[in-house]
């Protein structure tokens, strides 16, 4: 569990990231940005900080940032309640990152670290800012932020 001092610094330096990615947010959007530490504690290994724009039964847009090397553990996106598994794109707006999915591609080759999680897929894509992915429902995935960390848009 995150001190709130330790929480309130990590938000700083995601606002940092936003500043940098040229996203705008007003100050009830910045007071509401959240740290997944995932129960972990190790958040700068194994974490995220994200803003949710909505979440609804049937849209979601989220904009995320990654510090350098920080890692959204391997997760993938079920069906729930008679609707399908949710279908993300994810495009960088700053930095780079590591995104894996299942596919092609092994352990030993990949660009990104291997997270303390646990990890099963390994085909990379490597999004600049600028660079989408679209991860198809029940597809999984895990990603990390580049050495200069990232912003990336959910958009689900
Ligand atoms: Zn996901």
């Amino acid at each position: 569990m995150l001190k709130q001092s330790e929480y309130q610094a990590l938000v700083k330096e995601a606002l940092s990231y936003y500043e940098k990615a040229h996203i705008v947010l007003t100050d009830e959007e910045k007071a509401r940005i959240e740290v997944a530490e995932f129960d972990l504690g190790r958040v700068r290994e194994v974490g995220l900080e994200l803003l949710t724009y909505i979440n609804t039964d049937r849209v979601c847009a989220k904009e995320m940032v990654l510090f350098p090397g920080q890692t959204c553990p391997e997760h993938w996106h079920v069906p729930t309640g008679g609707q399908e598994g949710k279908e993300e794109t994810f495009r960088c707006r700053y930095g780079k990152v590591y995104l894996y999915v299942e596919g092609e591609g092994k352990r030993e080759d990949i660009h990104g670290k291997i997270p303390s999680t646990p990890v099963t897929v390994f085909h990379e894509v490597i999004l600049q800012a600028g660079e989408q992915y679209t991860i198809y429902p029940g597809t999984k995935h895990w990603f990390q932020g580049g050495d200069a960390g990232a912003v990336i848009s959910e958009f689900s």
